[in-house]
């Protein structure tokens, strides 16, 4: 069996808000870097039924397991395998070496240039398009849930933390688990919303985040009802890509897979007039 003697614990590389992270060296296989997730189990701990387990599995777990099937997507963190020791949970996950937060970056990145934010949107929308077809919703794609090895640039999602199940309902805005400040208008507004149209939302937020440095929105009051205030340094196509993502009524804004076939993403074709 495993347990966490066959692990050499080493330096705590992040703290989120509701765990430690350790690198730790396999010591078998003694070059092999894993990331440590440690959590210590609480009343609020979500589970889901998974195949081939008799039990239900952290949330978090089962919905990565979704993703882990091959063909696996290389923008999606891997899980290699969990522990439940006692009163917590420890995640095995693939060692991002060479890598900082997707926040880290931003803030150590002056202007960032659209050809790098580019490469990096093309990742994280290939992680988006994945986890929708396996049903996922993340449901807190922030700057610290992403991460950017140096200076190849490849993103990795991390953190389903908040994740969800996607089903033919809509979700409700309890369901919405993650930052407030990624929650879609119309989950604020209805109190219901569809995972496409939300993935599509936060595709719009993390391309102003990643040319501004800052938040499109610093509240709910200003998700609902804010102007987004566009840097003019942005080309004509970044600014139509982020406005049409950041339509706040979802059967208006840009659909998932039109986002990957705008313009923006192919500098040859004209831009929009
Ligand atoms: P939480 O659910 O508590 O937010 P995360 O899964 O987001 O925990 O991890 C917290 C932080 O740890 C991340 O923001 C990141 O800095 C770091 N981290 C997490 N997983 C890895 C990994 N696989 N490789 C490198 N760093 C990681
Ligand atoms: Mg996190
Ligand atoms: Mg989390």
């Amino acid at each position: 069996g495993l347990d966490l003697t066959q692990f050499e614990v080493g330096d705590l590389i992040g703290e989120g808000a509701f765990g430690q992270v350790y690198v730790a060296s396999h010591k078998r296989s003694k070059r092999v870097k894993v990331a440590l997730k440690c959590m210590v189990k609480s009343q609020q701990d979500r589970y889901l039924d998974v195949d081939g387990h008799s039990t239900p599995v952290l949330a978090e777990v089962a919905m990565m397991l979704r993703l882990m099937k091959a063909p696996r997507c290389p923008n999606i963190i891997r899980l290699h395998n969990w522990l439940e020791i006692e009163d917590n949970f420890v995640l095995i996950l693939e060692y991002a070496e060479s890598c900082q937060t997707l926040l880290q970056y931003i803030k150590d990145t002056a202007d960032i240039e659209e050809n790098q934010a580019r490469q990096l949107m093309r990742q994280l929308i290939r992680a988006i398009m994945f986890c929708t077809e396996r049903g996922v919703f993340h449901g807190d794609i922030h700057t610290a849930n992403i991460l950017v090895t140096l200076p190849r640039l490849e993103l990795k999602l991390i953190d389903f933390g908040c994740a969800q199940p996607i089903t033919q309902k809509p979700f409700n805005k309890s369901d919405y688990r993650g930052a407030g400040h990624g929650m879609p208008p119309e989950a604020l507004r209805c109190r219901v919303f569809h995972a496409n149209p939300a993935y599509v939302w936060t595709i719009g937020i993390m391309l102003y985040e990643i040319m501004h440095g800052r938040l499109a929105f610093n509240n709910r009051q200003s998700i609902m009802f804010g102007a987004i205030q566009i840097h003019p340094r942005l080309s004509t196509a970044c600014v139509d890509l982020i406005s049409q993502c950041l339509i706040r009524n979802p059967a208006k804004r840009l659909q998932l897979h039109q986002v990957e076939e705008h313009c923006w993403f192919n500098p040859t074709t004209p831009n929009p007039v």
